[in-house]
């Protein structure tokens, strides 16, 4: 069975790393972005030059029309095996006091609405033996507090769409699955304000460094792969002891 798999935000950090991984490991890819029309071709590059067929394309996944798109761009590689539901954003990290409503509806857009949109199309279009993964967060159950406890809440939302969905395919044998990263080392934390959050954080990691996006690719690939056929349900904590 041939590899298709859909990545949302795909461009850039653990998106793009899974992207690159996953080709190498035989996939077949079709990801969306938002707008960094050059960080996606250059993933975009990397996928052919594995020898893989790859398609990019701007896809909001808050936008059930644009969702459905990147979903019908990979029905053209082939029948959809696996969904990296990856895309998410923060917002400037403060007190929650502070917290700017447009801020929360936009995090809990992107995060869950999103996250939602794409595992209904992926359910629709599966078939015994695929996979989802969830991008969630270690926030989840850390809270984020005095950063944005409203990010961690709704990551905590993707710990139980992972837990009730995959419970619900596991009788049309599709696994759902998520990954829970500490701090890793993208422009996420330049989006939110603290470029060098990775490198503050260090201290109060145990392994004393923030991850790498790949560190966090490897894990993904592993839920994704036949070496993963008994793992449903499953939020794996990949944050260095944290
Ligand atoms: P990132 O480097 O900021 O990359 C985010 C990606 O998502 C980009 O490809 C971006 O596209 C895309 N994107 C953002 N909003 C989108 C939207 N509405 N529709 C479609 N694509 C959108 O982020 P990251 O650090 O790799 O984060 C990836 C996932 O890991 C997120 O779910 C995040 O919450 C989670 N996570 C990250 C960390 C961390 O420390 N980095 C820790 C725990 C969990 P453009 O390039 O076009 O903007």
């Amino acid at each position: 069975m041939n590899s298709i798999t859909v990545i949302t935000g795909g461009s850039r950090g653990i998106g793009a790393a899974t992207a690159r991984r996953l080709a190498h490991a035989g996939h077949d890819i079709a990801f969306g972005y938002r707008r960094d029309h050059a960080a996606a071709a250059a993933v975009l590059a990397d996928i052919h030059a594995a020898g893989r067929r790859g398609v990019a394309l701007p896809a909001d996944t808050t936008d059930p029309d644009q969702v459905t798109a990147l979903f019908d761009a990979a029905a053209d590689l082939g029948d959809l095996t696996g969904l990296v539901n990856n895309a998410g954003v923060t917002s400037p990290i403060g007190p929650f006091v502070d917290l700017d409503p447009d801020h929360l509806r936009h995090v809990v857009d992107v995060n869950l609405i999103g996250y939602v949109l794409c595992a209904q199309q992926a359910a629709r279009r599966m078939n015994a033996g695929a996979a989802i993964v969830n991008v969630s967060s270690a926030a989840a159950t850390l809270g984020s507090p005095g950063e944005y406890i409203h990010y961690a809440a709704v990551k905590a939302a993707t710990d139980t769409l992972t837990t009730g969905l995959a419970k619900e395919l596991a009788p049309r044998g599709i696994r759902v699955n998520a990954v829970a990263p500490g701090v890793i080392r993208t422009d996420i934390h330049t989006s939110s304000g603290q470029p060098d959050r990775p490198d503050r954080a260090a201290t109060r990691i145990p392994l004393g460094r923030a991850g790498e996006p790949d560190e966090i690719a490897g894990a993904i690939a592993w839920l994704l792969s036949p070496d993963a056929s008994y793992t449903t349900g499953a939020v794996l904590r990949i944050a260095g002891g944290l």
